[in-house]
């Protein structure tokens, strides 16, 4: 899978770029805030994943009124033409060989990227949301009935937190609550049996790259943290369902005095250790870098390795803090498919791999 030629039309701020990309390696460089990482940011718009952007409009450029997005990609040995038109407080059009797109998961379907960028420190550091979010993004692209059990668990999710938190002023709102935990534990056993089928690949692939990365001193372990009622996650949903339904039995009452739904996937983690200790909290910032970029690696490798197409590698900033030692590590490790990776300066980069430079200045390529 791979990304030929990016056209862009106020983009941020790209009034117009128009750029042809090398099949391997493409290094993006360029002094601060002139639109290195935005450029990333548009090979992955066009993959249906807006991961810096809540909105659209923040995507068009200051004072104008709409933005176009193009791309010439390769994928499953096809060529696609892929279109964006963003029009502020106008939605937005998506476009295949000039069919029209009902979604940005059909953009998926067709073309996908692995994005990391300094953000996903917060993967390793913060909460388990930031962490289900990546289990989610990853499922969701190798897995349709995940992606449609997830989209139902959450509607369910909100009602039942609606229905707990107005049932103080409206009782017979309770009546409704079993059903609701009844539709919410069959999606969540369908859940959870993925995301458990999903951390075992991650296992087998992920702690190798951080080992290979700390040069064999490090220890990177990954554990599944869902419902305590759960005996094996990875059990059938058939079986998942009458361990859920328990532990929202025994929930019950907490859940309505505390108006909260206590009981679900909503809660799951994937715990990370770095030599038995939690990353969370004990990891340096090198080692929190490795970590992230080790799991961003093993997505992509799983991916390669479940549809046999590799996904386009964006390495934002990836670098910086890490040794010397661990940044050639990163530069060996990332060959295979095609890779795009910004930094501040060329020479280090430029010696160290084969492939096309693009210098960014103000928007544009000097
Ligand atoms: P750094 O090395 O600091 O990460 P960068 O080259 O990655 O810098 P970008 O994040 O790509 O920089 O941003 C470049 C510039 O784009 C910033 O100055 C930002 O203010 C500007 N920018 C962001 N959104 C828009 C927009 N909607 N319209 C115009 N300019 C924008
Ligand atoms: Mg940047």
């Amino acid at each position: 899978m791979r990304i030929d030629a990016l056209t862009l039309d106020f983009f941020r701020n790209y009034v117009h770029l128009q750029a042809d990309f090398d099949p391997s390696v493409n290094v993006i460089y360029g002094e601060n805030a002139q639109g290195k990482t935005n450029l990333l940011e548009a090979i992955a718009y066009l993959s249906g994943v807006s991961h810096r952007a809540r909105y659209d409009r923040e995507l068009i450029q200051f004072g104008v009124d709409s933005a176009f997005l193009k791309g010439e990609v390769v994928s499953r040995g096809r060529p696609f033409c892929l279109e964006a038109n963003l029009y502020r407080g106008r939605g937005r059009q998506l476009y295949s060989n000039g069919v029209k797109l009902k979604s940005a998961g059909e953009l998926s379907g067709v073309f996908n990227t692995v994005f990391f960028c300094p953000d996903d420190l917060s993967l390793i550091r913060e909460g388990a949301a930031a962490r289900r979010r990546f289990l989610d993004e990853c499922i969701c692209q190798l897995r349709p009935r995940y992606a449609q059990a997830l989209s139902e668990y959450k509607r369910l999710h909100e009602h039942k937190i609606r229905i707990l938190r107005d049932s103080e002023e409206k009782p017979s709102l309770l009546d409704t609550l079993d059903d609701f935990s009844l539709g919410m534990a069959k999606a969540g056993a369908v859940v959870i049996h993925y995301r458990a089928h999903f951390i075992r690949l991650l296992q087998q692939v992920a702690p190798a790259i951080h080992t290979d990365f700390s040069g064999g001193r490090e220890r990177l372990t990954l554990r599944y943290e869902t419902v305590s009622t759960v005996t094996d996650p990875e059990a059938s949903p058939k079986e998942l369902l009458p361990q859920l339904l328990a532990h929202q039995a025994s929930h019950r009452q907490a859940e309505i005095a505390s108006r909260s739904c206590l009981s679900g996937p909503h809660k799951d983690d994937l715990v990370v250790e770095i030599d038995g200790n939690l990353a969370k909290t004990y990891s340096s910032q090198g080692q929190t870098r490795t970590a992230a970029l080790s799991l961003k690696l093993a997505e992509r490798d799983i991916f390669c390795q479940d549809t046999g197409e590799c996904p386009v590698l964006l390495l934002d900033d990836v670098l910086s803090e890490l040794d010397q030692r661990r940044q050639e590590f990163v530069l060996n490790r990332i060959s295979g498919g095609q890779v795009f990776i910004t930094c501040c300066e060329d020479d280090r980069l430029g010696r160290l791999l084969q492939g096309k430079v693009f210098h960014i200045h103000q928007g544009g390529i000097a």
